[in-house]
């Protein structure tokens, strides 16, 4: 995110540099230029795009499925190192790393720390457990940041060995990828200026609301019963600076995501009940079903060791009971 900033800075240095030419070029008798009372308007972030239709994944509708229901795992956690062979957890321990997909955007879930650097949150500590159950280190891990976007054809390339990216079950994405048992139970809200006198979707309609391109957020804004006009951003953090500059109304997203953003900006502020469910899976190529069981076996261990209920803790506030594991075979 640094490196990004500084680029921004460069470039808009870059941009005030040549309009400052150009504005000395113009200084000519009969021309002049214009001084004061010109305002500018805001940076858009790039690739910013207003639908004036549902994204895709809405339209081709996937056969019902029960998309909380994952592979039940093939016995108890095998010691770490201690995998079967052929199996993809003997590749990934010859590899000498795990490769996860995670957010660097999203405060408390998957977020970089700017003091130190490191990615942090509940769902980066949720993939260090995997990478500790595998190598006994949770540090034999090399993450890659993903955007919503991004989750699913990252593993269909097998760029990733897993995506623990605020990812939500459902029988669209089941087609392409398999999903562990749920490790978190988010719900869709609304997040607004604290000045605004939205109660929640339902009173957003013609208005803009901010998701980001791939994501579900995105598909619920767009069939939205209040109509509202579905923005779609890269990052969420998109969502946060257009809300921020006034060019959003709202953003609509996971709970955990918007708690993130309220946290960041005290002139905000949460509104209305969820009005979606949103399993969130850690998501695996479809392949791989040997790594889901070994993942589901460590999710069992998680919820009943407390470390579950301690990762909840560190990021997310007094831990309810975690979410019950359900399996299709
Ligand atoms: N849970 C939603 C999803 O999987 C929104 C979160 C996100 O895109 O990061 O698409």
């Amino acid at each position: 995110m640094t490196g990004r900033w500084v680029r921004g800075r460069t470039a808009a240095g870059a941009v005030l540099a040549v309009l400052a030419l150009v504005a000395g070029c113009g200084a000519v008798p009969g021309n002049a230029p214009k001084i004061g009372g010109t305002s500018v308007s805001p940076a858009r972030p790039a690739g910013v795009v207003e639908l004036t239709a549902p994204p895709s994944a809405a339209v081709v509708a996937a056969p019902p499925c029960d998309a909380t229901a994952s592979l039940r795992p093939s016995g108890p956690l095998p010691a770490a190192g201690q995998v079967p062979a052929g199996s993809t957890m003997a590749r990934i321990l010859a590899k000498g790393r795990l490769t996860v997909g995670v957010d660097q955007n999203t405060y408390l879930m998957g977020f970089r720390n700017p003091f130190s650097g490191e990615l942090e949150g509940f769902d980066v500590d949720m993939a260090r457990e995997v990478a500790r159950a595998l190598f006994g280190d949770p540090s034999r891990i090399t993450f890659t940041v993903l955007t919503s976007d991004q989750r699913i054809p990252a593993l269909e390339k097998r760029e990733v060995d897993l995506v623990v990216r605020t990812m939500t079950m459902n029988c669209e994405r089941w087609q392409k990828v398999a999903f562990s048992s749920v490790y978190y139970q988010a719900g869709q809200r609304v997040l607004v200026p604290s000045t605004s006198d939205a109660t929640g979707i339902e009173s957003l309609g013609g208005r803009k609301v901010c998701a980001t391109k791939g994501s579900s957020s995105l598909v619920n804004v767009a069939n939205a019963p209040s109509r509202p006009i579905a923005v779609a951003v890269q990052d969420w953090t998109d969502c946060l600076v257009m809300l921020q500059q006034g060019q959003v109304d709202a953003i609509s997203t996971d709970n955990t995501i918007l708690a993130g953003f309220a946290a960041q900006d005290p002139y905000t502020k949460v509104v209305g009940p969820q009005f979606t469910a949103e399993p969130y899976g850690m998501a695996f190529p479809k392949q791989d079903e040997d790594f889901v069981r070994f993942v589901n076996a460590l999710l069992e261990r998680l919820r009943a060791d407390g470390t579950w209920a301690s990762i909840h803790g560190r990021w997310l506030g007094e831990p309810p009971a975690p979410p019950a594991a359900v399996y299709r075979d």
